[in-house]
C-alpha cells in the first residue's frame, strides 16, 4: 500500500474499527475515524476523529471529503445473539442506511476502494442445524436463508457493493467475519458477544460458582482473535478478489467448552447452569478457508487458548478492579 493513501474507518469507535486504525497509524498511513461514539476504553490513534450519525447521507459525504482512497465500512448497528434476536427492525433499518449511503457517499467522493464488513450470519440456516457442523463455504449463503434481521441487511449489502462495481466500476471488498473477540471489546451492557460474556462472567464468579450458559452448551462456533482480523482485513482491501470472503478460524469449539477454557485460563473451577430458554442462534458455525487461502495465501492463526490468554485477563481487570492485566499487550 502506498502509504501516503488517506483512509477512512468508519466504526471507528468501535471493537475492530478501533484496534484498525492502531494498526494503519503504525502502518504509517493517514487515518480518519467516524462514528457516532469515541472509543470506550482508550483514545483513538486517528489522524482525525469525527462524530458522525452515517444513517445520514450527509454526513457520510463529509467522511469521505477529502480525498479519501480507501474505506473500511466498519460501522454498523450490532450486537451478540441475545441483542440481534431482539431487535430486527432497528437494526435492519439502521444498517440498510449506513451501508447504502456510505457507498454512495464514496462513490461521489470519488473512493477508489471500498470494504464492507459482513458477517457469517448470512449463511443459510438450514445449513447449521449440527452441532458438528461442516464448514461454510461462501457459496453456503445461497439459496438465501440467513438470520432474520441482521444477515438478511449483510446479504443484501454484500449485494449492494457488487452492483456498485457492476454500474459504476467501484472497486468494493467483503469480509465475512466469524465471530471476532478480543480487549477493547465490549464485554457488558447487552451487546456483548459469548466470548467476552463468559469472561466477564467467570471473572465475576467466586471458584466453584456457577454461570448462566444460554441453551445447551452444545452449540457450536469459531472465534477469531482481533488481530488475525486486522490482519485479514488489510490483506483483503489489498487483494482483487471482489467476491465474498470468510474470515475466520476453523477451530471449532462448544460454548461449554469456552466456558471450561474460560475457567482454567482464570484457574477457577465454575460449574454451568444452562438456561435452556435464552438465544442461542443457529447449532453449529464455522468457518471454510480454502477460498481465504487461495486468494490470500493466508488465514488467521491465533489459537483460541493464546488470543483468551489475553482478552481474559483484560476484562478481568475493567470488571474486577484489583485484578491486573499483566499480560496483556492490545497494541
Ligand atoms: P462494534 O459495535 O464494536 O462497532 C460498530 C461501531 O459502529 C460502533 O462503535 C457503533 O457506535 C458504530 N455505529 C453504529 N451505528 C452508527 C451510526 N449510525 N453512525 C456511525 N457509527 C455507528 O462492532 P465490531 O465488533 O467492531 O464490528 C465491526 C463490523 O464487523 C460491523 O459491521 C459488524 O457487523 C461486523 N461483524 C463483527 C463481528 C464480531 O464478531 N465482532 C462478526 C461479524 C460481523
Amino acid at each position: 500500500m502506498n502509504k501516503q493513501k488517506r483512509i477512512l474507518v468508519t466504526g471507528a469507535g468501535g471493537f475492530i474499527g478501533h484496534h484498525l486504525v492502531k494498526r494503519l497509524k503504525r502502518d504509517g498511513y493517514w487515518v480518519r475515524g467516524a462514528d457516532i461514539k469515541y472509543p470506550e476504553y482508550e483514545d483513538s490513534a486517528a489522524d482525525e476523529f469525527e462524530i458522525l450519525d452515517l444513517r445520514k447521507y450527509e454526513n457520510c459525504l463529509l467522511a469521505t471529503r477529502g480525498g479519501v482512497d480507501e474505506v473500511y465500512n466498519l460501522a454498523a448497528d450490532m450486537g451478540g445473539i441475545g441483542y440481534i434476536t431482539a431487535f430486527h427492525a432497528d437494526i435492519s433499518r439502521n444498517n440498510i442506511l449506513i451501508n447504502a449511503q456510505m457507498l454512495e457517499a464514496s462513490r461521489q467522493n470519488g473512493v477508489s476502494r471500498f470494504l464492507f464488513s459482513s458477517s457469517a450470519c448470512v449463511y443459510n440456516q438450514a445449513k447449521q442445524k449440527d452441532p458438528d457442523v461442516k464448514p461454510l463455504r461462501e457459496e453456503d449463503a445461497y439459496p438465501a436463508d440467513p438470520e432474520p434481521g441482521y444477515g438478511w441487511e449483510k446479504l443484501f449489502a454484500e449485494e449492494l457493493c457488487h452492483y456498485y462495481y457492476k454500474d459504476y466500476g467501484m472497486e468494493t471488498r467483503i469480509v465475512r467475519f466469524h465471530n471476532v473477540y478480543g480487549p477493547l471489546g465490549t464485554y457488558d451492557g447487552g451487546k456483548e458477544k459469548a466470548p467476552a460474556a463468559i469472561s466477564r462472567k467467570v471473572a465475576l464468579a467466586q471458584v466453584n460458582d456457577e454461570i448462566e450458559v444460554w441453551g445447551d452448551g452444545e452449540q457450536t462456533r469459531s472465534f477469531m482473535y482481533v488481530d488475525d482480523c486486522v490482519e485479514g482485513l488489510i490483506r483483503i482491501m489489498a487483494s482483487d478478489y471482489r467476491d465474498a470472503l470468510n474470515l475466520g478460524t476453523d477451530e471449532l469449539i462448544t460454548i461449554n467448552g469456552l466456558v471450561d477454557l474460560v475457567a482454567k485460563i482464570a484457574g477457577k473451577h465454575i460449574a454451568k447452569r444452562h438456561n435452556l430458554t435464552g438465544p442461542q442462534g443457529v447449532r453449529g458455525r464455522n468457518s471454510d478457508n480454502t477460498l481465504l487461502l487461495k486468494v490470500l495465501g493466508w488465514e488467521p492463526s491465533i489459537r483460541l487458548e493464546q488470543g483468551l490468554g489475553i482478552t481474559y485477563p483484560w476484562i478481568a481487570s475493567q470488571v474486577v478492579p484489583q485484578a491486573s492485566p499483566e499480560t496483556v499487550d492490545v497494541a
